[in-house]
């Protein structure tokens, strides 16, 4: 859940000397505020909106907008909290790691892929789009899980998904979840794809990723 809000501050930029004032048609004293509202996401990522220096009156509180230019030409220090003004930066740097990683995750899936794919194992989870492999499909996007049976020599023979999904997300999901022991994932006849048909559904960007272990080894244990 993402949790935002805003916040009105006001900064005190110091007294000023005295001069007339139009409301209390007196000399006054005089101080330079500045306005601003505070954004915040999760109130850590925080930017600033709707920044105003004014000019007002000690007494009557009343006064007249000032040139930010001018007013911040003449200050010393910045009146805006850094944390304020770059907490935002904090949240950019976090979504360009995650996009990062992303790259990285992508690159590593791409190159199992391609050794698995070189030589293949029993064992091996196949995430792939099955609407490749069939002449009509019901659907364009049926990704699903084919486990290596056995390796021949032109040839892999694999257990065939009876469940399918939309996309990668789902099939990848059930080998996380351990979910292909249970009984009726893999429909019961087990099909052979020649290593041209494995060839080509890869050309077709069709082997979403490819999984090698964990899985694999669980049967063996007692
Ligand atoms: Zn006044």
């Amino acid at each position: 859940m993402i949790v935002w809000g805003a916040k009105g501050e006001v900064a005190n930029l110091g007294p000023q000397a005295s001069r007339h004032c139009p409301t209390c048609e007196k000399e006054r004293p005089f101080h330079v505020i500045l306005q601003y509202t505070v954004r915040h996401i999760w109130y850590v990522f925080k930017w600033v909106t709707g920044k105003q220096y004014v000019l007002l009156c000690d007494v009557c509180q009343r006064g007249n907008k000032l040139d930010p230019k001018l007013v911040e030409s003449r200050l010393t220090k910045p009146p805006i909290p850094f944390a304020t003004r770059w907490g935002w930066a904090f949240l950019a740097g976090m979504v360009a790691i995650a996009a990062v990683f992303g790259v990285l995750d992508d690159s590593i899936r791409s190159t199992s892929r391609e050794a698995y794919l070189a030589a293949p194992r029993k064992g091996d989870r196949y995430v792939v789009n099955v609407a490749s492999l069939l002449k009509t499909p019901q659907s364009k996007y049926m990704y699903g899980v084919l486990r290596v049976r056995a390796v021949n020599a032109g040839s892999v023979e694999f257990d065939a998904p009876s469940i399918f999904y939309a996309g990668p997300t789902g099939p990848t999901k059930d080998i996380r979840d351990e979910k292909l022991d249970a009984p009726g994932y893999f429909s019961p006849a087990p099909i052979s794809l020649s290593r041209d048909e494995i060839a080509r559904i890869h050309k077709e960007h069709a082997i979403h990723s490819i999984e090698r272990g964990a899985q694999a080894s669980l049967a063996a244990a007692p």
